[in-house]
């Protein structure tokens, strides 16, 4: 499968009054052409963070990738200067936020602000712009767009809100669609319509998508696999079915507790105790502190990453041989 994103050892650090904050720690995933991966995790656990280190969106200062490699067709786009990742976003990557009214401009019409995404990139005229600004209404599901694109963004609703922001980030017909809680702002039926969009678009476009989210059930409904995200570390990936069914870290099994089913419409359950403090992140693996398996290396060493499957790899070390060896004659010596 051809790989359009790979992020290598990703770390971003954001320095503030109190200290320097170890947001993103070491992560690292990929993005086949016309997937969809979830990134999954608690809010703070560094998943908005890594979606932007993608985009070149850390504001430095206070922000700062400190280490690693974001490869975009190859191309390393931490090296890239602001004016050169400029002509990417918008181009061949774009990116949704969660709340559709502050994305879109309330004293432009519809219209202006879509011709104006694809005339900031693309020489061509008014009459072109407006022509694939219809092309995008019809294609994300807005009704009479050609008396849609004269108004404004008040006379319409949250979901077609959300609706046309997508239309603009795709007007430039970009390869990579990053898109962060975009429908956590919806409510519950408005959601599944634009989940289903997002599938719509990509059977029509073949654009591949990052889907950051907290909610399972978005996860389950259209991820084809899940990054599971803990204290600015990726701490489990695999394909949605590996994540849901035979889940391997603690933590993963903690989010879903009990027994997973693809069709569960829940929320992530909070787990007893809190993430670490990363403004000095423990050595050893983060989660020690909540882990009822927890072990004595634990917390001394961060478990090495085990490999499951091609697709489902992991950080704990219940997965190291040696960990297996020292449970099993502890159990024998009780
Ligand atoms: Fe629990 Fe240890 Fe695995 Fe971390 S490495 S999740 S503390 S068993
Ligand atoms: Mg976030």
């Amino acid at each position: 499968m051809e790989k359009i994103l790979e992020v290598h050892n990703l770390h971003v650090t954001f320095t503030t009054y109190g200290g320097t904050v170890q947001a993103v720690r070491g992560v690292d995933f990929h993005l086949n052409k016309g997937e969809t991966l979830a990134i999954v995790g608690e809010s703070g656990c560094g998943k908005s963070v890594t979606v932007n280190a993608v985009m070149g969106l850390i504001p430095n200062p206070p922000g700062k990738i400190t280490g690693g490699r974001i490869l975009f067709k190859n191309k390393d786009l931490t090296r890239l200067r602001e004016k050169k990742m400029r002509a990417i976003r918008g181009v061949d990557i774009s990116m949704i936020f969660q709340d559709p009214m502050t994305a879109l401009n309330p004293t432009l019409t519809i219209g202006t602000q879509l011709k104006e995404g694809v005339k900031q990139h693309h020489r061509i005229s008014d009459k072109e712009a407006e022509k694939r600004a219809l092309e995008m209404l019809q294609l994300v599901g807005i009704p009479n767009p050609e008396e849609r694109l004269k108004q404004y963004p008040h006379q319409f609703s949250g979901g077609m809100r959300q609706r046309i922001v997508i239309a603009i980030a795709l007007i430039c017909e970009p390869e990579l669609l990053i898109a962060d809680e975009p429908t956590t702002a919806l409510d519950v039926t408005i959601q599944a319509q634009i989940l289903e969009l997002f599938e719509k678009i990509q059977e029509v476009t073949g654009i591949s998508i990052i889907l950051i989210t907290h909610d399972l059930g978005v996860v389950a409904k259209i991820a084809d696999r899940v990054a599971v995200m803990y204290a600015g570390k990726i701490i489990e990936t695999g394909t949605k079915r590996e994540v849901f069914y035979n889940p391997k870290h603690p933590y993963t099994k903690g989010l879903l507790h009990s027994v997973p089913r693809l069709d569960a419409k829940e929320k992530l359950q909070p787990i007893e105790g809190t993430p670490p403090d990363l403004f000095s992140p423990p050595r050893g693996c983060p989660f020690t502190a909540r882990c009822p398996f927890a072990m004595e290396v634990c917390d001394k060493v961060y478990p090495k990453t085990a490999r499951l499957s091609d697709s489902h790899v992991v950080d704990c070390w219940l997965q190291d041989v040696r960990a297996k060896k020292l449970l099993a004659a502890t159990a024998k010596n009780k």
